[in-house]
């Protein structure tokens, strides 16, 4: 996998630092809050794991899968959901773990259908954000790394479900895309 690669941008202990340094502040944020953290199948999955992990104050999981790009690099629009949450979460906290913020189109999307049911708080924590390609406005609370509007895989975010254990983030040869 890793020659499939033209390079390496985000190393993995550099990944690892920041997930620590983001469960510290949601540590200190939440204390005596007991949230709920949903984690977006399927990109999210390593970064949530690796989160909760870290976070040392008690915390609930869930799981919300939503429809991706399919084997595409860019994105729809419409948003599906596939699987919801099982969690109750009227007048509760709950964090929005996300892999990357594209056109924002998803959370968005994500943020509005859980509006209606009257959380407490919703907060969006995303490992990655792409701030050039935004299509309308978001606010990321907890976010690990800029990049730039290029397609990236690896902790996670997939190219036709290939590359997403790769324990580091980097982008594909163009060779590949053929
Ligand atoms: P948005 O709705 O913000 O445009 O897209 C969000 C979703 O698109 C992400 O959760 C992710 O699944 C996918 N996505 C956006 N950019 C990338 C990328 O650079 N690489 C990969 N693998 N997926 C991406």
């Amino acid at each position: 996998m890793r020659n499939d690669l033209a390079k390496i941008i985000i190393d993995e202990e550099t990944i690892q630092e920041k997930v620590q340094e983001i469960a510290d502040q949601i540590s200190k944020d939440y204390k005596g809050k007991n949230p709920i953290v949903i984690c977006i199948l399927r990109g999210a999955a390593l970064f949530a794991v690796d989160l909760i992990k870290k976070i040392a104050i008690p915390i609930e999981i869930d799981f919300m899968a939503v429809s991706s790009y399919g084997d595409s690099t860019k994105s729809s629009g419409v948003v599906q959901i596939k699987k919801d949450i099982d969690s109750d979460i009227t007048g509760r906290h709950i964090i929005i773990v996300e892999d990357i913020v594209d056109t924002g189109l998803t959370l968005k999307y994500i943020d509005e259908y859980y509006e209606k049911h009257n959380p407490k708080s919703i907060k969006i924590c995303s490992l990655l954000d792409k701030p050039e390609a935004h299509e309308i406005d978001i606010e990321i609370d907890y976010k690990g790394f800029d990049v730039g509007n290029e397609f990236v895989v690896g902790y996670g975010l997939d190219y036709a479900q290939k590359y997403r254990n790769l324990p580091y983030i980097g982008i594909l040869k163009e060779e590949i895309y053929k």
